[in-house]
């Protein structure tokens, strides 16, 4: 989300560095911040070293990198998605989130509550499992043809672990997060987009 009234003082230009935001997942290129000179260094005394602090210049949000290029915090895992409800976006940044500080179990018990918010908020009932959600998303078609495996993989999945603590590896949670990022650009993104455009375009054809 912007934050366009963060005025960060005395920063200064350094050079151009690229990354993915850690805060809003956008990948950046900043030449605002802060650095240090560092040295020695402790493994070649003779090269000199900087330590940086990067402004997102979407977020505006401060990122540290090291002096072996180190960032804190880790780059956030999936894409940023659009036109979401503020309820939906902030589970799924959460999610997001937990991978870049290694919570994998963390973040997949959010990303099965996303899925369940996301299938209520379609006419599911509240209240059925997990896996049933899933699979009323896939026979309401929100999930194209070529995703069926995809749900069948997380059908299978949330069998192994719905009644004890099972903990998830990073696969499990990276998996989540690309197959709820395809559906909330589904969902949400693209409906939103067109129907911009066609409002867009509806005095143009009709003066
Ligand atoms: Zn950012």
């Amino acid at each position: 989300m912007k934050r366009p009234n963060v005025f960060w003082q005395d920063k200064g230009r350094v050079s151009s560095n690229k990354y993915v935001c850690g805060y809003c997942g956008n990948f950046v290129a900043s030449e605002n911040g802060y650095f240090a000179e560092v040295y020695p260094h402790a493994i070649d005394p003779t090269t000199d070293k900087r330590e940086y602090i990067l402004i997102c210049h979407y977020c505006s949000r401060p990122t540290y990198f090291d002096i072996d290029g180190n960032q804190i915090p880790g780059p956030i895992y999936g894409n940023s998605v659009f036109d979401v409800p503020e309820k939906v976006e902030t589970l799924y940044n959460e999610a997001r989130n937990c991978i870049s500080c290694n919570a994998y179990t963390a973040s997949v018990l959010c990303s099965r509550k996303l899925l369940m918010n996301i299938a209520v908020s379609k006419g599911a009932e509240e209240g059925i499992r997990f896996i049933d959600y899933v699979s009323f998303l896939s026979d309401k078609n929100y999930i194209p043809p070529d995703g069926k495996d995809w749900v069948d993989h997380i059908r299978k999945k949330g069998n192994e672990a719905t009644h004890e603590i099972s903990i998830m590896k990073k696969e499990d949670a990276e998996e989540l997060i690309i197959f709820i990022e395809m559906l909330l650009k589904f969902i949400y993104q693209f409906p939103a987009s067109i129907k911009r455009k066609t409002n867009v375009s509806t005095p143009e054809q009709h003066p």
